[in-house]
């Protein structure tokens, strides 16, 4: 017995690991379409987070193709436990941001640094267990709901599980599906609305508990409505005061960065930042930024405009 259950044990926790890097790879944004050669080094150390989270770019060139760079000579900083928002125009490199700071790539000149440590120094598995990604387009493998959340912390246990998906707002959804939390989804089970997979990846990302959040749109596909909800909770998150949770309140706050195309979601961010053409154009918050009447201003005028046109209210796929 003793021989067997060696090997055994071993396997069980080579496969979780396994499991758990499948979802860190399936939340690469867009990957497959790219060649990419990222390496550890050989001296990697575990990322500390001894500054509570501090993120910096300092003059990061980048681009997909070298010759034709997306992001120049970019500095930025986004202080530990703010809540930071990432905008401009559509194809100015908001999301490549986050692809850096996870490492699907590596930037071709200067250095992002998390609490001092360059990304490319610490290894791939703590920097990227310190990050939690709500992406554009949440994939989901085809398996019960519940599962698809556990994904976010194999160990957690079934009430863990509905209670993330309370504070996610899809408890209620998930209940009125026939099978409940055991419900399939995926592409051979239950087609899902992009709303409701997004709420599921909050889910996953309130059970991982994460010290870095990155959100890549995750409110574009919702209803004015429960956006509004959804945002509150996130804030409730970030401020590490979960509603139902105990003990939760003493919790640092978390360092968090929204990449956002409607300004609406972000304006009581902590730190506003413009990017167009690859470089930092404006910061501050949504107030100063609406004094200085520039680019964030005019972004700003045109989608309220839009919204009035639209009668006040975006309808996401969640209304149809
Ligand atoms: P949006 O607001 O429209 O989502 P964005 O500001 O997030 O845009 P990115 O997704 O960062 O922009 O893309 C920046 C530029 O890089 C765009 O011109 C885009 O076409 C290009 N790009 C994005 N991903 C790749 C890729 N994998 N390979 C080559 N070019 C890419």
């Amino acid at each position: 017995v003793f021989q067997l259950s060696v090997p055994l044990n071993f396997l069980g926790s080579v496969y979780r690991e396994l499991r758990q890097s499948l979802l860190d790879m399936e939340t690469l944004f867009n990957l497959q379409k790219v060649n990419v050669t990222i390496k550890e080094q050989p001296d990697a150390k575990p990322l500390s987070l001894t500054r509570g989270g501090e993120i910096k770019f300092q003059n990061v060139t980048f681009g997909y193709h070298p010759e034709s760079p997306i992001l120049r000579d970019l500095s930025l900083t986004i202080p530990a436990g703010k809540k930071v928002a990432i905008v401009g125009p559509s194809g100015c490199g908001k999301s490549t941001l986050l692809r850096l700071l996870f490492r699907s790539y590596d930037v071709q000149k200067g250095t992002i640094s998390i609490d001092n440590q360059d990304i490319r120094s610490v290894t791939l598995d703590s920097l990227r267990r310190a990050i939690g990604v709500v992406p554009q387009d949440t994939p989901l493998f085809n398996d019960t709901v519940e599962h698809n959340i556990r994904y976010g912390n194999l160990s957690a246990s079934p009430e863990q599980v509905v209670e993330a998906a309370k504070r996610a707002h899809i408890h209620d959804k998930i209940i009125s599906w026939r099978d409940g939390y055991q419900t399939k989804v995926g592409e051979r089970g239950l087609m899902i609305s992009g709303g409701e997979k997004q709420r599921l990846a909050v889910s996953r990302l309130i059970l991982k508990n994460p010290p870095l959040l990155f959100f890549d749109e995750a409110t574009s596909a919702l209803d004015t409505h429960t956006e509004q909800a959804l945002m509150e909770n996130i804030n409730a998150i970030l401020k590490g005061l979960g509603k139902e949770g105990e003990g939760e309140g003493e919790e640092k706050k978390k360092t968090s960065l929204f990449v956002a195309h409607r300004l609406r979601t972000i304006y009581d961010a902590d730190l506003i930042i413009v990017l167009k053409e690859g470089r930092v154009v404006e910061q501050g918050t949504h107030r100063e930024l609406m004094e200085s009447n520039g680019v964030y201003a005019q972004l700003w005028r045109a989608q309220e405009m839009l919204m009035t046109e639209k009668g006040g209210e975006v309808k996401g796929e969640e209304e149809v």
